[in-house]
């Protein structure tokens, strides 16, 4: 099953869901940073919503950006997707080695205490920024706390990574779920009535499930329908060009430097960590004059 996310709606338009499967997304983004399994862990989960988020956006050039700061040895990762459900991001720190929590991944532990913030970059003058106050650092909590806090949308956010025992992905996705203003309290007590035996979004997925029967399990009783599917990826929009032109913004004396050393030079990509190389001829043409 090749990586998607469905959008939904249910209860008469009172909610608006989506749900991702992302595994490949994740497998990539583990081999292209080579993180351990607790960075692969918190760097999927963040992949997920990313692109999720990614297609709430209304605007075909609009961009979100996702992101954590804590003070775990993680420190911190970033994720920006697009409309299309395209995403890339990277962890401050690749290689984490923490011992499991209640036999799970402690991607809480990784964070720790920090913040969340959300970037939406929508072609305006000034992008909008929320932020708030990490609540568990596990990602999908702090998720729901940002939305309720930031956006005052009541949502419930489920995200997962299944790691392998080689350290691949073997499985990865999640859901969102969003209450429209005036939701009936019905509806809001069948939500909290399905969620109390959720499975998690691990054991769905493994089970088997897609994005679709997911939101089914979450919005049980509630009358989902679908509305659309979006292809979601891995990717960068990175070039040798837009490596090239910020070399070619650096400051002539930090250029200078550069040449000095006399060796070709390396420019990895934050986001995909693509390597781009440079001779020292080619340094010399991009120095300002
Ligand atoms: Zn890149």
């Amino acid at each position: 099953m090749s990586d998607y996310i469905v959008r939904a709606t249910g209860a008469n338009d009172a909610i608006r869901a989506f749900a991702i499967v992302s595994t490949d997304m994740v497998e990539e983004a583990r081999s292209r940073h080579n993180t351990s399994p607790v960075v692969t862990a918190a760097l999927g989960r963040m992949l997920s919503a990313g692109s999720m988020m990614g297609v709430m956006l209304k605007g075909d050039n609009d961009l979100v950006t996702l992101q954590v700061q804590g003070s775990g040895p993680m420190k911190g990762i970033t994720v920006t997707a697009n409309s299309k459900g395209q995403v890339k991001g990277f962890p401050n720190v690749a290689v984490v080695d923490l011992p499991p929590k209640n036999g799970k991944l402690d991607v809480g532990g990784a964070i720790d205490l920090g913040i969340m913030r959300v970037i939406k970059d929508m072609g305006l003058k000034e992008p909008y920024v929320g932020t708030v106050e990490l609540q568990t650092g596990e990602i999908a909590e702090d998720l729901t706390y940002y939305y309720a806090v930031s956006e005052q949308i009541p949502s419930t956010v489920g995200l997962g990574v299944l790691m392998n025992k080689d350290n691949t992905v073997n499985c990865a996705g999640g859901f969102i779920v969003q209450l429209m203003p005036f939701t009936p309290e019905e509806v809001i007590s069948q939500i909290e009535e399905n969620l109390k035996d959720l499975p998690s979004v691990t054991d769905m997925l493994s089970a088997g499930k897609t994005p679709e029967e997911m939101l089914q399990t979450v919005l049980k009783g509630l009358d989902v329908e679908f509305m659309e599917t979006y292809p979601a990826a891995f990717q960068c929009d990175c070039s040798r060009q837009r490596v090239i032109k910020s070399l070619a913004s650096l400051g002539k004396e930090d250029m200078d430097d550069i040449i000095k050393d006399g060796k070709p030079v390396e420019v990895k990509c934050q986001f995909c960590n693509q390597a781009y190389e440079f001779t020292i001829d080619e340094l010399k043409q991009f120095r300002r004059k």
